[in-house]
């Protein structure tokens, strides 16, 4: 049985409707943002489907993410705590604003941030909070937001992997914290190749990413730069590609849950696996919790039946990547000195030996998650 990969068309939802919006562009001799329509109306519709005040548009979720921590605004040497389980676009962007950052262990059901992890590591020196919502699974924001809130840092929430994911009374991920962020990039929900997009009901900081995000320069002053930024700006094709893919994330989000629960109660009589909750999830991946630890040998057993699964999900939390006894900038550690990241036991746990991951997509029909519980029930 083939399953549809995002690395492929039949495993994506680009359409006539994307040829028409990528044409319309190309047609209309404009394809940068600053004069063009596009990734405007970009902004206004994404800020519509989650209800903030604003959304900006860069050029990638990492850019986003970086926006996020320019926008929290740490001193060089400032921490901030997050995940070892996640994207490096999540890590970057902290280095490159010449903070700290000081990794927190997950809850072992889910690798999401566990919030009594979190609060042990606020310290003098934290000045913000980034938590994941890790496959599409809601991390526990709303005691996130109270910690943040009882120690005044900000809070950031990483929704590359969550578009419409639901929290808790049916708020979406990416509206607790005071910055969300998203990724169109081609393997998320939706994609324009590469995109970004931060999320904001805070005029300042909405007005801060933005000036970020296009040199510093405030448009509206001439040629005049307000600050230090970088160019993060999204085009005019990226925009119009991504409008007509968030036409269809409503579609794309439902049809990844249904599929995703008729294989959750195919499972659910299985011995030896800890499924994901399906409340509020939007189903990124299909992840599943192997407490015995043989997650690598039944990821290479699933493999060869030619079920898209991995083990870990990365080689290793970034807690342990090799990157942190090396330079930084030029011969420079700084602001890295004498660092050493915090052991993160439940995340290594999972990474190493007990987190399953199973590649989802929005064309799988109830015979491919047939097909996944069948291979996964005759392995031992
Ligand atoms: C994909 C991803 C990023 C980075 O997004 P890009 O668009 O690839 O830069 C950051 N965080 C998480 C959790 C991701 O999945």
């Amino acid at each position: 049985m083939k399953f549809p990969s995002m690395a492929e068309a039949a495993g994506r939802t680009l359409g006539d409707e994307e040829v028409a919006a990528a044409t319309r562009v190309i047609r209309s001799g404009m394809l940068s943002s600053v004069w063009g329509t596009e990734t405007r109306a970009l902004e206004r519709e994404v800020a519509a489907t989650y209800g903030v005040r604003h959304a900006v548009a860069c050029g990638s979720g990492t850019a986003a993410l970086h926006l996020s921590v320019v926008a929290a605004a740490p001193d060089p040497g400032d921490e901030v705590i997050t995940t070892p389980i996640t994207d490096f676009g999540t890590v970057a962007p902290i280095l490159a604003q010449n903070a700290v950052p000081v990794f927190a262990d997950v809850d072992p059901s889910d690798g999401n941030l566990d919030p009594a992890a979190v609060a042990k590591l606020i310290g003098p020196r934290t000045r913000a909070i980034m938590a994941v919502h890790l496959f599409g699974a809601p991390a526990r924001v709303d005691e996130l937001r109270a910690l943040a809130d009882e120690h005044g840092l900000a809070l950031i929430e990483d929704c590359a992997q969550a578009w419409l994911t639901e929290l808790p009374g049916g708020r979406l991920a990416g509206t607790v914290g005071d910055v969300g962020t998203l990724s169109l990039q081609q393997w998320k929900h939706i994609t324009c190749g590469d995109g970004g997009l931060t999320l904001t009901d805070d005029d300042e900081l909405a007005r801060r990413m933005r000036l970020f995000a296009d040199k510093g320069w405030d448009r509206a002053a001439g040629r005049s730069h307000a600050g230090f930024g970088l160019n993060y700006r999204m085009t005019e094709l990226q925009a119009a590609v991504a409008r007509a893919q968030l036409a269809k994330l409503p579609g794309v989000v439902a049809a990844r849950r249904r599929t995703a629960v008729h294989l959750l109660e195919a499972l659910r009589d299985l011995p030896g696996v800890r499924l994901p909750r399906p409340e509020g999830h939007a189903w990124w991946l299909f992840p599943i919790v192997r407490p015995a630890g043989d997650a690598r040998e039944l990821a290479a057993h699933l493999a060869k039946a030619g079920i898209p699964a991995r083990a870990g999900y990365l080689e290793e939390p970034l807690n342990r990547a090799p990157l942190w006894g090396r330079p930084i900038y030029g011969t420079s550690r700084y602001p890295l000195d004498g660092y050493v990241p915090n052991p993160c036991p439940e995340a290594e746990r999972l990474v190493a030996e007990t987190l399953l991951i199973i590649d989802w997509n929005e064309n799988y029909t109830t015979e491919h998650a047939d097909a996944v519980a069948r291979e996964i029930a005759a392995w031992r």
